[in-house]
């Protein structure tokens, strides 16, 4: 038995949104989940601890920064990515394929990009300057660290993260931009399904022979961009893949993500997804596309967002995303959200943390940063809830009304 399973159990009226339970060998995950990322093994400048508390019920790393530093042997020799950070729910590692590929061609945040800007192949083929170079085997690039050229395949990609020791993996992925051609998007589409296949090779021949590890779960991640054909096939080709009795556990939906076509895009994938198998919308994170998200069959999501925002004084409000410096919350001696439930909003008031922002202390951003990851996690936990109980439609028109209604 592998150890990890997922259960759906209510469908949403009308939709291909679901609740259900993720097992792993580190606890359970009831979906739909938001899973707070920890880039390097920790939650920018809040504790584990923290993250327990404020309702996380699983944590995200990132195997690039990681085999980059302090590196993937250590971690393993620490026991994990979980032991090592003292986290003890579950985990989750991506490929790395994201980031040597997009610091290599310095595309920003996938789905910040408009689709109608331009279209070059140029962006992630054959370049002079950049960081990062793929071929049909893999991916050579530079470290942003110390300059040192490194080689990722889906081999070494499998390799670290079975290292890293994560509950659920993703699979060595090419992620394309919005810029690329279709023609490039094809070819690269089947580079990817190769790869997928390879992954699947290493993941069970590691399995074997770390057979002493608690079982880590493996997700293909589906690319095809804005192009439903591409998308579809993407579904079809690897929720089929079994090499020697090896199957995906689960599937990461990725890749260029146009913010308007995202909720087409991801019941595309859904539609064609197994229904008994988990999907995890990759680097999502804003409130309007996790109710897209939610609504049209994702299970679970991360982002980087909320600690980053939190970081630079912008935190969630029911009525928007307001920013702590702002002269109006000097002598608020109230917290930033009443409605919040966070140890920030039941213990610290916004003249406060307007204080230590302001001061540049650094526990501005420890409590900025519970307070958005909070805010996050119980939105996608009421997400949740209001599917179970039949007024999911009537959370969204709600909160979002309420939350980008001032700038409607
Ligand atoms: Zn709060």
């Amino acid at each position: 038995m592998s150890a990890f399973s997922y259960e759906k159990s209510v469908q949403l009226d009308g939709a291909l949104g679901r609740t259900g339970v993720i097992t792993t060998p580190h606890g359970e995950i009831q979906t739909p989940a938001f899973i707070p990322v920890g880039t390097k093994a920790t939650v920018k400048a809040v504790l584990p601890e923290s993250m327990g508390d404020l309702g996380a019920q699983a944590l995200l790393a990132n195997a690039y920064h990681l085999y980059l530093q302090p590196g993937p042997d250590i971690v393993d020799e620490a026991g994990g990515v979980g032991k090592f950070m003292n986290w003890s729910g579950p985990t989750f590692t991506d490929s790395g394929g994201f980031q040597v590929l997009s610091l290599g061609v310095g595309f920003k945040k996938v789905i910040a990009m408009n689709e109608d800007t331009f279209r070059d192949d140029q962006v992630i083929a054959e370049g002079k300057d950049r960081l990062a170079h793929v071929d049909d085997d893999g991916v050579t690039f530079k470290s942003h660290l110390d300059g040192s050229m490194h080689r990722f395949t889906p081999e070494v990609s499998i390799g670290i993260q079975h290292q890293l020791g994560a509950d659920i993996m993703f699979a060595f992925d090419e992620c394309t931009t919005l810029h690329n051609t279709r023609g490039y998007q094809q070819k690269s589409l089947e580079r990817t399904r190769l790869w997928a296949k390879r992954c699947l090779v290493e993941h069970g021949r590691l399995t074997d022979a770390r057979s002493d590890k608690p079982y880590q779960a493996l997700f293909g991640v589906l690319q095809g961009a804005q192009y439903e054909d591409l998308r579809r096939k993407a579904a079809k080709d690897l929720s089929g893949l079994n090499e020697d009795g090896i199957t995906f556990d689960g599937f990461g939906l990725g890749g260029a993500l146009d913010k308007e076509k995202l909720g087409t895009i991801v019941s595309w994938l859904c539609e064609e997804l197994p229904d008994n198998k988990p999907r995890h919308l990759l680097g999502i994170g804003e409130p309007d596309d996790l109710f897209v998200g939610v609504e049209n069959g994702a299970d679970t999501f991360d982002c980087v967002a909320p600690s980053r925002q939190a970081r630079t004084s912008a935190v969630f409000t029911p009525f928007g995303r307001v920013n702590l410096t702002n002269s109006k919350y000097q002598r608020q001696f109230s917290p930033i959200d009443d409605s919040c439930d966070c140890y920030t909003c039941t213990h610290y008031t916004a003249a406060y943390l307007n204080h230590l922002f302001k001061a540049k202390e650094m526990l501005a951003s420890t409590l900025a940063t519970i307070h958005n990851e909070r805010f996050i996690v119980r939105l996608v936990d009421q997400m949740r809830e209001a599917i179970t109980t039949g007024t999911f439609y009537d959370l969204k028109t709600d909160f979002l009304g309420r939350f980008y209604g001032s700038k409607a």
